[in-house]
């Protein structure tokens, strides 16, 4: 029973740490350099580039900023990356 949970976590972990491995790899190669790349929070629609508002439906977008040191997402206005420290700047 034990053996079988643990081996069970471990698992879970691998599955998770290569699933977030994946995503910053993308957030990298793609996103970040990119620019901003982001759907509309409200009818979904990919937006093209760093549109104030959705062409789709005129939904207010806020402005999708990634780390540029692990990939991971930041809220507007975020001073420090949540996931590693990193000072945003802007
Ligand atoms: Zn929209
Ligand atoms: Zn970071």
């Amino acid at each position: 029973m034990a053996a079988a949970q643990s081996s069970r976590t471990v698992e879970e972990i691998w599955a998770h740490s290569k699933m977030a491995e994946d995503d910053r790899a993308m957030l990298k190669e793609e996103s970040w350099r990119e620019g901003v790349r982001a759907t509309c929070p409200s009818c979904g629609v990919a937006l093209p580039e760093k549109v104030k508002f959705c062409p789709e439906c005129g939904a207010k977008i806020l402005q999708v900023v990634f780390c540029k040191e692990c990939g991971a997402k930041l809220e507007p206005g975020t001073k420090f990356c949540p996931e590693c420290g990193t000072k945003t700047g802007s």
